[in-house]
């Protein structure tokens, strides 16, 4: 099976050049650290590409939207507009962005299990092309909107399967304690009133989302099942075709040597055949089939350069070296033990490794970005290279401790674009105000 991105540790282009520094997309990691400053997360355009046309090439027949939940700047949306992808918004923000970056709003999907009159109301007048509907009181809201406009709104149910991805495996059970999603139980109620009542929506299909950083694809042909099961029984009960189903994203990457994610090729094989398996068991016709990954498209592409500064050896304990970033610009270690592997970009003389604890800069005992790693003996201006910070870590960013959000770099062919500013001190007061009587 045909090998693709989401499977390595590190973007596609990745090389040691002649001085011996670490090299993406032809531009040497040392220069961009000088060039911009560090903390920087690197964006590699060609991975992302590769990535895309891989989607493109396994799963012919599906409609791939990105998840922006895990990385939505301008740029980065240009690009997956080049490549023909439609997007997955959860907010105004993303809807904002993707239709400020020319996405064509037929191919957007907006989700979420508790999205506001406002957010709604904007999805309608900026002509969002799916809204997946989570709950009853959506339904009824999005229903006014749409009246008050004399419009249709074109949705989707989020239905919750009864399946869920815990990673390394998954849980089937008849429903699930989620907060997203009609539980398959309340599907019929939600029909007969989308049918009776809501007059201004209009359903074309179900949508469901079981995980993410999923490894085992066999979880895609049950979610497949349960779906067309539903469909078929939907069909039975009030006449209704529904034509599309969403699987949601999930599919894993390449995080630490032990992660061992699927080929997409894998996942495209089983998407094509249980579908086929699925409609001529349920007796009904194949319907349209979308998928939203998020994580499995950015994140190898992206990494994220430190400068390493102090370091402390606890007698008898750990060696600690520090980074001038860590939990405000990479949330996931301190958020759910998430595992990075890491490496010096710069050349060494030394053969000499040791074993670290890379300590991030922000006053939290927590704020640890890799427990224990062997690396090359660091000193201080060494350029730390943290893989796989493509999905999640900027779009996770926060100010925590005042501190300016990094600046990102798109590199392609020896060339280096900024494509986001880092912020500066002016920004971080840019939205405070002072009331005239402290003055
Ligand atoms: C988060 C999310 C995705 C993307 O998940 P990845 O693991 O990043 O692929 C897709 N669809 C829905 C509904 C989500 O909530």
């Amino acid at each position: 099976m045909q090998t693709t991105a989401n499977q390595f540790l590190k973007p596609i282009t990745t090389k040691i050049n002649h001085v011996n520094n670490i090299e993406i997309g032809g531009c040497d990691l040392v220069e961009l650290a000088d060039k911009y400053a560090t903390p920087l997360y690197v964006l590699d355009e060609k991975t992302i590409r590769q990535i895309a046309n891989d989607y493109k090439t396994a799963l012919p027949e599906v409609n791939i939207m990105f998840a922006s939940k895990a990385l939505c700047t301008s740029a980065l949306t240009k690009i997956l507009v080049s490549e023909g992808l439609g997007f997955d918004v959860v907010s105004s923000g993303e809807i904002y962005t993707v239709y400020k970056a020319g996405a064509d709003m037929r191919k957007v999907l907006f989700n979420g299990n508790n999205k506001s009159f406002d957010e709604l109301n904007l999805a309608l007048d900026f002509g969002v092309g799916r809204i997946s509907t989570d709950n009853f009181y959506e339904l009824a809201l999005l229903n006014t909107i749409a009246q008050s406009k004399n419009k249709m709104a074109d949705i989707l149910l989020r239905i919750t399967p009864g399946i869920e991805c815990h990673t390394h495996e998954y849980i089937q059970t008849g429903h699930l304690d989620s907060k997203f999603g009609f539980d398959l139980t309340q599907i019929d109620e939600a029909v007969e009133l989308i049918l009776n009542e809501y007059t201004n929506l209009k359903l074309h299909g179900l949508h469901a989302h079981i995980g993410s950083q999923i490894f085992e694809t066999s979880i895609y042909k049950d979610e497949i099942d349960i779906l067309c099961g539903v469909i078929s029984r939907l069909d039975k009960k009030f006449g209704i075709k529904l034509e599309e189903i969403n699987i949601g994203g999930g599919l894993g990457v390449k995080y630490t040597e032990k992660d061992e994610p699927p080929s997409i090729y894998e996942v495209g094989e089983i998407i094509t055949d249980s579908l086929k398996k699925s409609s001529e068991k349920y007796n009904i016709p194949s319907p349209k089939i979308f998928i939203e990954p998020g994580r499995s498209i950015i994140s190898t592409a992206g990494v994220t350069l430190y400068t390493i500064g102090s370091s402390k050896q606890v007698p008898h304990g750990k060696k600690y070296v520090s980074i001038d970033g860590g939990m405000a610009d990479n949330p996931r270690p301190s958020l759910y033990q998430a595992k990075y592997y890491a490496e010096i970009a710069n050349s060494k003389e030394t053969n000499q490794t040791e074993k670290v604890t890379i300590g991030g800069r922000y006053c939290e005992s927590g704020d640890v970005l890799i427990n224990e790693i062997e690396l090359p003996k660091l000193e201080e201006g060494d350029i730390l290279c943290v893989y796989n910070t493509g999905a999640y870590n900027y779009s996770m960013a926060s100010n925590y401790n005042r501190v300016q959000k990094p600046a990102m770099v798109l590199v392609n062919e020896g060339n280096s674009d900024l494509i986001v500013k880092r912020e500066t001190l002016e920004d971080l007061i840019a939205h405070d105000i002072i009331p005239d009587r402290l003055k």
